[in-house]
Order: C-alpha cells, then sequence, then structure tokens
C-alpha cells in the first residue's frame, strides 16, 4: 500500500482540495486505484450542523453522511462513490476514544492524544485503505500546518512516516508564492512553512506552489535548495479552471515524481479527461443561467450545482454563466429574471421564499426554462397550488403554518426534536413513471439520487395538484413520497425533491441538468432569431 499526504501551509483557501483531487486524477489517469480520505480537524462529528454562511455547501455522501465540499471534488475528479469513511474529523476519533474508554478497554490505562488518539487516526486510515482496497491512498489534512486541531493528525502522519517503508510514503505540501509590488515571486512564507512542518517532523517530498503566474526556475531552484527537496519536486500551480489542474500537473512532470519516489510503475489510463478539457476550451455558446438563492455572496455555497450546470454545459458545446440573485431581492423589488433559465436550489426557512416563489411564478407564467432542487422543488409546489388550484394561502409549513400546508412533515418527522442527523439522507432508490420527460432524461425506471430534507409534498393534495395538470414522475417509499415533478405543456418546468447536482460528473453529468441546459440552450437560440 502507498500513502500520499497532502498538507497546506501559508494560509487557507489555496484550493488544497482542488490539488489533491487532481493528484488522485492523475493517479487514475496513470492506471491505478486511488482511495481518497479527507481530514477535518473540526470537532464536530460532521459538517451537517455547519451554517453554509461560513463553510460553503454541505455536500453529501451517497450513504448520507454531510461532508465538507471537497469530498465533492474527489467524487468529481476521481469518479468514484465515497462514503463516511471517507472523512475523518476530530469529532469521530475521540467518539470512539471515548467510547472505548467507557467500554474499559484501554484497561485502566490513562487515556491519552499519543498513542491512544494517533494510534486510532492511523487505524481509522489504515482500515479504510485495506478495506477499499485501494492501491494508493491519497490523505488531505485540512487547515494549515501549525493549526492546533491539527497536531494530533500530523503526530499522527509523522508515525506513519516511520512505520512505513521508504518507498511507500510521500509528503505533499501546497504553499503559496505571493508576487511583491514589483511582481517578483516572493519564497518566504514557503521556507517558514516547511520549517514549521519540519519542527513537528515531517519532511516534504514534492513542494506545490500556488502563484498567480507559472513559477519561474529561478523560483524552484530557491525553494529546492532551502527546503530539501529536488527541483523537479517543485511543481507550479498557477491559478487557472480547476479542471485544468490535472492538464498542468502532468506539463509539470508531476506524475513522473510520484511514480519516481513511490517506486510505481506507469499503467495504462483513459485519455478521458484531456478529452473533457479539450471540449471545455472549445466552448462555442452560452447561456445565462439566474440562481436565486438565500446564500448568493458566499463563494463556494452552491458550488455542486454549479459544477453540474458547468459539467452539462460543456457536454453540449456551451459556457453557462451563473447569475446569482439575492431571494429578498426577488421578493421586495423588480428585478429583472429574463434569462434563459431559472433556477431555484435547496434551501431552508423563511427568509427570501416568497422572493424563490415570485420567480418560480415568471419561469411558469412566461415559459422560461425552470429547474427546482429540494427547496425549488416544495416551493414550485406551493406556487402551483396558490396560481393554479386556487390555493391562496398554500404554503410549507416550514415557511408558514397555513390552512393549506402542500409541504409538510411526514408523521413520523414530526416527533424528531434533534438537529444534527435527522434529515431524509443519501441515496434512496426513486421509481420514474414511464413515458415522462423524467423517464427521457433518465432513459430508466428506476433510480437512485442523494437527499437532505425533512418536508414532503402532502399526500391529501396530490389527487388535486395532479388534476390541475402537475405530473409527479417520480416517487419513492412506495408512493408515500413524491419525488419529481413536471408540467407536461412547459418548454421545460422540472423539480426535484432530491439533489441530482450531488451526482453530477464532469465525464457524466447528470440528466435534470442536461435536460435544463439544453432547454435553455434551444430558448436562446429561438429568442435570437
Ligand atoms: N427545507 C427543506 C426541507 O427540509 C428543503 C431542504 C433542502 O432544500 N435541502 O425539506
Amino acid at each position: 500500500m502507498k500513502f500520499i499526504v497532502v498538507t497546506g501551509g501559508v494560509m487557507s483557501g489555496l484550493g488544497k482540495g482542488i490539488t489533491a483531487a487532481s493528484i488522485g486524477r492523475l493517479l487514475v489517469d496513470l492506471g491505478y486505484r486511488v482511495v481518497p480520505i479527507k481530514i477535518d480537524p473540526y470537532i464536530n462529528i460532521d459538517a451537517g450542523t455547519m451554517n453554509p454562511f461560513q463553510h460553503g455547501e454541505v455536500y453529501v455522501l451517497k450513504d448520507g453522511t454531510e461532508v465538507d465540499l471537497d469530498l465533492g471534488h474527489y467524487e468529481r475528479f476521481i469518479s468514484m462513490e465515497l462514503t463516511g469513511e471517507h472523512n475523518i474529523t476530530t469529532g469521530k476519533i475521540y467518539r470512539r476514544v471515548i467510547e472505548k474508554e467507557r467500554r474499559g478497554e484501554y484497561l485502566g490505562q490513562t487515556v491519552q492524544i499519543i498513542p491512544h488518539v494517533t494510534d486510532e487516526i492511523k487505524a481509522w486510515i489504515r482500515n479504510v485503505a485495506k478495506n477499499k482496497n485501494a492501491e494508493i491512498c491519497l490523505i488531505e489534512i485540512g487547515g494549515t500546518v501549525g493549526d492546533i486541531e491539527s497536531m494530533p493528525f500530523l503526530e499522527a502522519i509523522r508515525q506513519m512516516r516511520i512505520e512505513e517503508k521508504e518507498e511507500d510514503f510521500i509528503l505533499v505540501h501546497v504553499t503559496l508564492i505571493p508576487l511583491d509590488a514589483g511582481g517578483e515571486q516572493k519564497t518566504k512564507p514557503t521556507q517558514h512553512s516547511v520549517k514549521e512542518l519540519r519542527e513537528l517532523g515531517l519532511y516534504p517530498d514534492v513542494i506545490v506552489g500556488r502563484c498567480k503566474e507559472k513559477l519561474k526556475e529561478s523560483t524552484k531552484r530557491k525553494i529546492a535548495l532551502f527546503c530539501d527537496v529536488d527541483k523537479e519536486a517543485v511543481i507550479s500551480n498557477e491559478d487557472c479552471d480547476i479542471y485544468e489542474v490535472p492538464l498542468k500537473f502532468k506539463e509539470e512532470k508531476l506524475d513522473e515524481v510520484i511514480l519516481q519516489k513511490l517506486k510505481l510503475e506507469r499503467k495504462n489510463g483513459s485519455g478521458e479527461w484531456e478529452n473533457f478539457v479539450k471540449r471545455m476550451r472549445e466552448l462555442k455558446e452560452e447561456v445565462d443561467i439566474a440562481i436565486i438563492g438565500k446564500y448568493v455572496d458566499v463563494k463556494d455555497a452552491y458550488l455542486s450545482i454549479k459544477e453540474a450546470l458547468k459539467h452539462a454545459g460543456i457536454h453540449l458545446g456551451c459556457k453557462v454563466n451563473c447569475i446569482w440573485i439575492d431571494s429578498e431581492k426577488v421578493e421586495n423589488g423588480d428585478v429583472n429574471l429574463d434569462y434563459d433559465g431559472i433556477l431555484i436550489p435547496g434551501g431552508f426557512g423563511k427568509r427570501g421564499a416568497e422572493g424563490k416563489i415570485k420567480a418560480i411564478r415568471h419561469a411558469r407564467t412566461k415559459n422560461i426554462p425552470f429547474l427546482g432542487i429540494c427547496f425549488g422543488f416544495q416551493l414550485a409546489v406551493v406556487e402551483f397550488a396558490r396560481g393554479v388550484c386556487g390555493l391562496e394561502d398554500a404554503n410549507s409549513s416550514e415557511i408558514s403554518r397555513v390552512e393549506h400546508c402542500v409541504i409538510d412533515l411526514l408523521p413520523e418527522q414530526k416527533k424528531i426534536t434533534e438537529f444534527g442527523g435527522t434529515m431524509r439522507l443519501g441515496e434512496i432508490e426513486i421509481t420514474i413513471k414511464p413515458e415522462t420527460i423524467a423517464n427521457r432524461l433518465y432513459g430508466k425506471e428506476r433510480i437512485f439520487e442523494r437527499h437532505r430534507h425533512r418536508y414532503e409534498v402532502n399526500p391529501e393534495y396530490i389527487p388535486l395538484l395532479e388534476s390541475k395538470g402537475l405530473v409527479f414522475s417520480g416517487w419513492s417509499d412506495n408512493k408515500r413520497r413524491m419525488e419529481i415533478l413536471e408540467i407536461p405543456d412547459h418548454r421545460f418546468f422540472f423539480a426535484t425533491q432530491f439533489h441530482p447536482e450531488f451526482k453530477s460528473r464532469p465525464l457524466s453529468p447528470s440528466p435534470p441538468f442536461l435536460g435544463f441546459v439544453r432547454s435553455a440552450v434551444e430558448f436562446k437560440r429561438q429568442r435570437s432569431n
């Protein structure tokens, strides 16, 4: 088993996750089975209770674990499906240690960070790598070297490095190379951060230098000298589209450096990624999609949706421009909504909900392509109930307890009072009705998609909604829960209770996103004729 550990220095937000995921892609392209593990040193058990304003999107895995959005990058770059075991947090490790202590498994010893916590970390990593049959295990340590929270993890890594054979373990350190006022590439922050790493007993084999521009040979030489790495192992990573990074790494010969250090042979991989990036570079058309949400000012709050739109666009030869619109502004004023498509993403709570409903009404009545996701699906039901079924006060009980709660909790959900982990989460089987848009898009009658919600279409209102022309074309749980809705005589009016964005991949875009972007492209062509 080979291990590649990725750490970060200087500051957060350097795109360490993208770097690690791109290394994963490189290895897959070399023909290896890679298993990623992301370590988040925060004390939360998982990201489920974390606020998107602070952390960006909560990404949901197949098994329902709520994780940091970096795991999404891994799934998209490596084209594999991960589970909760691929995400280690301080909370999860301590919970195990404390449970063991309560069961008396430490036989009266004093339980300490070294060795008990570090042993637990090492055992977790090795178990996942073994159970998932990895050839190479890729471990990213979140945060920045020197953070107090990451200390036990770095110590565990230090021990692993000694326990593993030299050719089975490499450390990749990602740092920042800023430019000074005169445009010179500065290496001092990198030197300092490597020094910090050394103080913890860790030595980088590869340094990836994040910089606005390509690293100069002289910069690489300096880093090599001061940080004790081979010059070939100083890798330039200038700002570019995230999907370009694996190819840039190849140009920098990072694949060869890794193969050589790990004493591995080049195997036969596929050239799929290169073809995808080639297509991405040659997009001929453009569409403007309005996304109406509550967290539009937070970079990354809707990351997977943005990526899913991009995947669909690249597949169709079209660049998708996302126009982010604050739902409260739509609620309070006259905001232009005449775009090639309108998307309402997932969301929680009352704030801005009326703005989203207004935008849905605009899309429905003006025949503009519409995609609703989760909360967007629920609000589409509310809008339809008000606008077409004549239930003027219709609402979701999450927003207001009215007479006609067309979206409501099912009886079993009403009993739950806790927060973390009480949603309906993860991959669930959905049945699709034949001869519907959903069926055409997916090309099958049974699909699996990921969920993250509490509320449902209230079964009492389904007959009325359907009699007025709303088609529920997908359901689960023996038809107790509605999963997809569509309006047949609309250009494209489609919404899902699940989150299709979590399963969209660069090489296989999500069907609802493909249908939506295709319709937006056609709509734009018609309008400009
Ligand atoms: N707030 C809604 C619910 O809990 C929708 C959730 C979401 O959009 N992720 O059901």
